[in-house]
């Protein structure tokens, strides 16, 4: 008999947890409360920037590279320069899901859409089961909570401009609920450096076949186009953002499109009217949110306390990855803690010791500073990535930023640690 996860969200982060645990051996349960995989990663598309590379060279020495390979072949443009960022991978948003799908279903995984987690059932600490929306129960030795930040509806509203109709699609399959609050524990919340709680996504998707040809060529032969505003239709929301690897003043002052299928706009949101201002905009139009003249997602808005094997505090079988394990903001984020999610719970179930990454790898070092700096005041107020802002200058200051892949395999095998994702010392029990 295997060992069973159930794990709750199918993003990035619940994608890699199963991957992560059926490499382990383990029969997974992926729910997912929408009718496709990937969640914010539907949207998204930016990979390899600055210090991500690193981390995908480190994950794929330390065994759990697949995705990270699968994401490589379905690129649209490798080696992407925009103002910040430099060699980034930008994925077909459009085809990614269905690659993921058909990946995780050949690899054993069962996945069950339009499966809101809205129900735990508890034995003291223990999990024994969680429960969907229209009454189907799951139960497993282990749980992993990949519910994301994002939303739900009353969120978007409080804390942003409210609903901007985003790829999460709350009013259609519901909002996010948290299997680590519905366990009873108490979550923790992001604040933006304004003081406001949690933090609105920084880009929005225009549909590419509405702006002018020159831009769409210049989109898909470069994958990036950089358009400078004019002073009067400045918009600043860089103190708003999610991603602050993005809130530099470059932002504010040029448009700045990347190709990933549609034409993603690297700010929060853009009244259309002005956008429509602007030439080769004229008759452009957002594809997500669909809303993003008024406002963008809100997250951020409640994180699993967690050690950094990713144990959730407070629960005897319960992991948690991506946005849920903390600050952290990103696909590459997302995966690298989801698959460390999916192994460590398959780990403990079978009565192994769980791993704890070193700090002398970026991944490591990622997870055990995100925990530490988000229990200070300035570090709540912060979001971390291996692409810029405060976690990026750390991997520099630190030489963790490595760019040889031959060195990034050194260090992994100097810490013994080779393969260790896919080498399955768990057998059937
Ligand atoms: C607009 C936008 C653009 C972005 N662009 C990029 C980019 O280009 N590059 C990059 O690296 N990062 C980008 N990001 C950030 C990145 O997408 C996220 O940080 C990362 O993918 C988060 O993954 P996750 O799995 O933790 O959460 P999510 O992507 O939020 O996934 C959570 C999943 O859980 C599901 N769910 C929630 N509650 C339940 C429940 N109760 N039961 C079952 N399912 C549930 C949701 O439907 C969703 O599918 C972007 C984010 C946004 C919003």
């Amino acid at each position: 008999m295997s060992i069973e996860v159930v794990i709750a969200g199918g993003g990035w982060a619940g994608c890699a947890a199963a991957y992560g645990a059926v490499l382990q051996g383990a029969k997974v349960t992926l729910l997912e409360k929408t009718d496709m995989l990937l969640g914010t990663g539907l949207v998204g598309g930016i990979m390899r920037n600055n210090g991500r590379y690193t981390a995908t060279e480190e994950m794929i020495a330390l065994g759990g590279g697949e995705i990270f390979r699968i994401i490589d072949e379905n690129i649209r443009h490798k080696n992407v320069e925009f103002p910040g960022h430099e060699h980034a991978s930008l994925y077909d948003v459009g085809k990614i899901s269905g690659v993921i799908y058909r990946f995780l279903k050949k690899i054993g995984t069962k996945i069950e859409f339009q499966a809101r987690m809205s129900k735990v059932q508890m034995d003291g600490k223990r999990i024994l089961n969680v429960q969907t929306d229209d009454g189907r129960k799951f139960g497993g030795e282990m749980f992993i909570d990949a519910t994301g930040s994002a939303g739900p509806m009353n969120n978007c509203r409080k804390f942003g401009n409210g609903c901007a109709m985003c790829i999460l699609r709350c009013p259609s399959f519901g909002g996010r609920i948290s299997l680590t609050g519905e366990a009873g524990i108490p979550e923790i919340q992001g604040k933006r450096a304004n003081g406001k709680l949690g933090a609105m996504s920084g880009s929005c998707k225009l549909f590419k076949e509405s702006l002018s040809g020159e831009i769409i060529d210049q989109l898909e032969e470069k994958g990036v186009a950089v358009i400078p505003l004019p002073e009067d239709l400045r918009e600043n929301h860089l103190s708003e953002k999610a991603c602050q690897q993005y809130a530099l003043d470059d932002f504010t002052e040029n448009i700045i499109l990347l190709d990933t299928g549609h034409a993603k706009l690297m700010t929060s949101y853009f009244p259309i009217d002005k956008l429509r201002r602007i030439p080769g905009f004229e008759d452009a139009r957002y594809e997500d949110p669909y809303a993003g003249g008024k406002g963008n997602s809100i997250r951020y808005m409640a994180m699993s306390p967690r050690d950094n094997s990713l144990k959730v505090e407070g629960a005897e079988n319960l992991y948690c990855a991506g946005e849920k394990a903390g600050l952290l903001v990103g696909h590459t984020e997302a995966i690298v803690t989801g698959i460390l999610a999916g192994y460590n719970s398959v780990r403990e179930a079978s009565g192994l010791e769980t791993l704890i990454l070193p700090e002398s790898l970026a991944v490591g070092d990622m997870i055990a500073f995100v925990k530490k700096e988000m229990g200070t005041e300035e570090g709540i107020e912060r979001k971390y990535t291996f692409s810029g802002s405060v976690y990026f200058k750390r991997m520099k200051d630190r030489g963790l930023y490595l760019m040889d892949i031959n060195k990034i395999k050194k260090k992994v095998e100097m810490v013994g640690l080779k393969g260790v994702f896919s080498n399955r010392v768990v057998h059937d029990l």
